[in-house]
C-alpha cells in the first residue's frame, strides 16, 4: 500500500475491531489479527481457558505468552507508527499528548530521533540537551507525506522499560522475537541472535518464494477447475450424442418391427378372407343342396298322401323320384369336419428379447484418466 492510500484510509487502518477506537498498545495474536491490549485482557477473562486465547475476530485459537501476561504477545511497531502519523494529521483538531509532561497541544514537535512528541515547552528542554543536538525535530503543521513515510520507518525500541529505549535490533531465532542489545545479554545467552534486518530481508526472500509458489499452486487449481468444466460440458455432450444414437436405432428397429407386423396384418387378412370365400362358397353351395332336398321332400311327401289309391302312379312315379333326388348328396363327413376350417396361431420368437445374444446393443463407458 503506498503512503498516500494508506493516509486516505488512516482511521480505518488503526481501529480496533473490538472497542472501534484508535489502538491503544496495538498486540498481534499469531492469527495476525491485532486488538488493543486493555481490549484483549478483557475478552481473556470473559472468553474460555486461561492458557489459550480465542482470536475475537477469526475464532483462530492461540496460546497465550509463557508469562501469561497478554503484555508480552508482539507488539505491532507498523500500527504504532500509523496512530502516531493520525495524530499528527488531526493535530488540529485533536491535539497530541507530549511524550514528556503528557500536556495535548496543537502546537507540538515530532523528534525523528527520540521518536516522541515534544509540547512547545518541553521541546526547549530537550534542545539544549547537547547528545540532542544533532536531532531532526519537525514542528506538526509543517509534515509533508516524506515526513509521514519517515515516521512509518522509524526503528522500533524494547517494550521493556528497564532497557531504556533500546533499539530492537535483534532478532532471537530460538524464541523468535525482536531483541535489544539488553535483552541479547540479559536473557538470551547462547540463543541463535540474528541481525533483525538480514533476518527480515531472509524471511522477506522465503516470504516472495511462499507466495510465488502458492500463486503458481492457485493457477494450477484455477486451471484444473476449467479442465474440470470442460469435461462436465463435453460429457453432457457426449451423453446427448448417445442418446440420440440410441433414440435413431431404436426408431429404426421400431420401423423394422411395425413393417413386419403390418406383413403379417396383411397376410392374416388375405388369408382370412381366402379362408371365408371358401367357407361361403360351401355354405351356399349346401344351401342350395338344402333346398333341393326340402323341395324333393315336398313332393315325395305330396305322393306318399296321394299313395293309397295311387299305388300304380307310386310304381310308376319311382323313376320321377330317382330323377328329383338326382343331384341331392348324402350328408358328407366333410360338411362340418374341424380339420378343413383354417386355424391360425401367432409363432413369437421370444429369443429376440434376449439380449445378450441375440440383440447384442448396449451404452459403454470407458474411463479416461487426467492428471490433475
Ligand atoms: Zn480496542
Ligand atoms: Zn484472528
Ligand atoms: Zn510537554
Ligand atoms: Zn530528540
Ligand atoms: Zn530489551
Ligand atoms: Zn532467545
Amino acid at each position: 500500500m503506498d503512503i498516500k492510500t494508506l493516509l486516505h484510509n488512516l482511521r480505518e487502518e488503526v481501529s480496533c475491531p473490538v472497542c472501534t477506537n484508535v489502538y491503544t498498545d496495538p498486540k498481534h495474536l499469531p492469527c495476525l489479527h491485532t486488538f488493543c491490549l486493555h481490549c484483549l485482557k478483557h475478552w481473556h477473562t470473559t472468553s474460555h481457558g486461561r492458557d489459550t486465547i480465542r482470536c475475537p475476530k477469526c475464532q483462530a485459537i492461540s496460546r497465550v505468552p509463557e508469562s501469561g501476561d497478554l503484555k508480552d504477545l508482539p507488539t505491532s511497531f507498523y500500527l504504532n507508527g500509523l496512530i502516531d502519523v493520525l495524530a499528527i494529521k488531526e493535530c488540529k483538531t485533536s491535539r497530541v499528548r507530549c511524550g514528556n509532561c503528557d500536556k495535548k497541544s496543537a502546537e507540538s514537535c515530532y523528534c525523528f530521533n527520540c521518536c516522541v512528541f515534544w509540547c512547545e515547552k518541553c521541546i526547549i528542554g530537550h534542545n539544549i540537551i547537547r547528545n540532542n543536538k544533532d536531532h531532526r525535530v519537525l514542528a506538526l503543521k509543517d509534515f509533508q507525506d516524506k515526513d509521514y513515510e519517515d515516521v512509518m520507518k522509524r526503528p522500533a525500541f524494547c517494550p521493556k522499560e528497564v532497557h531504556n529505549k533500546e533499539e530492537l535490533k535483534y532478532f532471537c531465532k530460538d524464541c523468535e522475537t525482536p531483541v535489544c542489545q539488553i535483552c541479547v545479554t540479559i536473557e538470551h545467552g547462547g540463543h541463535n541472535i540474528k541481525l533483525i534486518k538480514e533476518e527480515a530481508e531472509r524471511q522477506k526472500t522465503e516470504l516472495k518464494s511462499f507466495i510465488e509458489k502458492q500463486r503458481h499452486n492457485l493457477q494450477a487449481k484455477i486451471n484444473a477447475v476449467s479442465r474440470l468444466d470442460e469435461d462436465c460440458a463435453t460429457l453432457i455432450q457426449q451423453g446427448e450424442d448417445v442418446k440420440r444414437e440410441i433414440q435413431t436405432f431404436v426408431d429404426n428397429l421400431i420401423a423394422v418391427i411395425e413393417a413386419k407386423k403390418k406383413n403379417i396384418f396383411e397376410e392374416v387378412a388375405k388369408e382370412t378372407s381366402k379362408s371365408i370365400e371358401s367357407i361361403t362358397r360351401r355354405k351356399t353351395e349346401i344351401e342350395r343342396q338344402m333346398t333341393a332336398i326340402k323341395s324333393s321332400l315336398e313332393k315325395a311327401e305330396k305322393l306318399l298322401t296321394r299313395s293309397s289309391n295311387a299305388e300304380f302312379e307310386i310304381v310308376q312315379l319311382k323313376k320321377s323320384l330317382d330323377t328329383i333326388f338326382e343331384g341331392v348328396h348324402p350328408i358328407e363327413p366333410t360338411d362340418c369336419d374341424p380339420k378343413f376350417v383354417a386355424h391360425f396361431v401367432f409363432v413369437e420368437n421370444y429369443k429376440l428379447f434376449n439380449t445378450q445374444n441375440q440383440i447384442n446393443w448396449n451404452f459403454e463407458k470407458t474411463n479416461k484418466s487426467r492428471l490433475l
